[in-house]
């Protein structure tokens, strides 16, 4: 127990010198971890280990062809806690059903809340590179890369290799044969779909009156952005709890 706990520390610290996450998100990196840890103890640690390494490393990626990006979503660079509560938090929920039930569901709730948190974050950080831009999910017309709700080819594509490596990083701990391994697969992926979906619908969206610009911040161009559409409550980190917490109530009916 207390190892667990040292070792999300240190974890936390680094990713805070290395600007992956600011204080508040590296406090909410202590807590989610040390939670997680004492329900599923090295294993679940190691899988919150392979998506924060992984997302990060998708975020720092070609950082300088994303700044176009950077003027669309709602949050860049470090992530602050709502950004870690918005991919953890269900990981919490799940790590504290396990505690309480010693239920294998809840085991394969997390792995499938990490797939969907990781699925999602590949979708968007590589997604943006794409050579071609995404198109809009209901129109299919081509819009700014970085904006919600659109998808394209390669962006699709990460996110289902994003959640095969971590179901793939579970199969080394824990016991999962092949159809288990294709189910978890299917609905970690089924995640960054939900968050697509909510994107395109009730995620609000913002137009700059100075550049014209779609985007999902508040301030553009030191000036208010006008509101065009979406529930003003549904942000970019409520998208994303929203679309992890979907794919894991799928993963609780499909396995109780
Ligand atoms: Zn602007």
């Amino acid at each position: 127990m207390f190892a667990i706990f040292i070792v999300t520390c240190v974890v936390a610290y680094l990713g805070y010198r290395l600007h992956s996450l600011t204080l508040s998100g590296a406090l909410l990196t202590v807590v989610t971890g040390t939670v997680i840890g004492l329900s599923f103890g090295w294993f679940g640690l190691y899988l919150l280990g392979v998506f924060f390494s992984t997302s990060s490393l998708a975020s720092k990626y070609r950082s300088r062809d994303k700044q176009g990006v950077d003027d669309i979503v709602e949050k860049t660079g470090a992530r602050d806690a709502i950004q870690v509560l918005a991919n953890g938090g269900v990981g919490i929920l799940c790590a504290l059903g396990f505690l309480y039930t010693k239920d294998y569901v809840f085991l394969y709730m997390y792995i499938v809340s990490i797939a969907a948190a990781t699925s999602d974050t590949w979708g968007s950080e590589f997604g943006v590179l794409s050579s071609h831009r995404p198109r809009f999910m209901f129109t299919f017309k081509r819009v700014e890369p970085g904006t919600s709700g659109a998808v394209s080819t390669f962006g699709t594509m990460m996110s289902i290799v994003g959640a095969f490596v971590i179901v793939l990083s579970s199969v080394l701990f824990i016991e999962v044969d092949l159809p288990l391994f294709l189910m978890l697969w299917a609905i970690g992926l089924s995640g960054s779909i939900i968050d697509t979906l909510l994107g395109a619908t009730v995620q609000r969206k913002f137009r700059c009156d100075v550049c014209d610009k779609l985007t999902e911040k508040k301030i553009h161009h030191q000036v208010p952005t006008i509101y065009v559409s979406g529930s003003r409550l549904l942000g970019n980190d409520a998208v994303n709890f929203l679309s992890v917490l979907g794919a894991t109530v799928i993963c609780f009916f499909i396995f109780r």
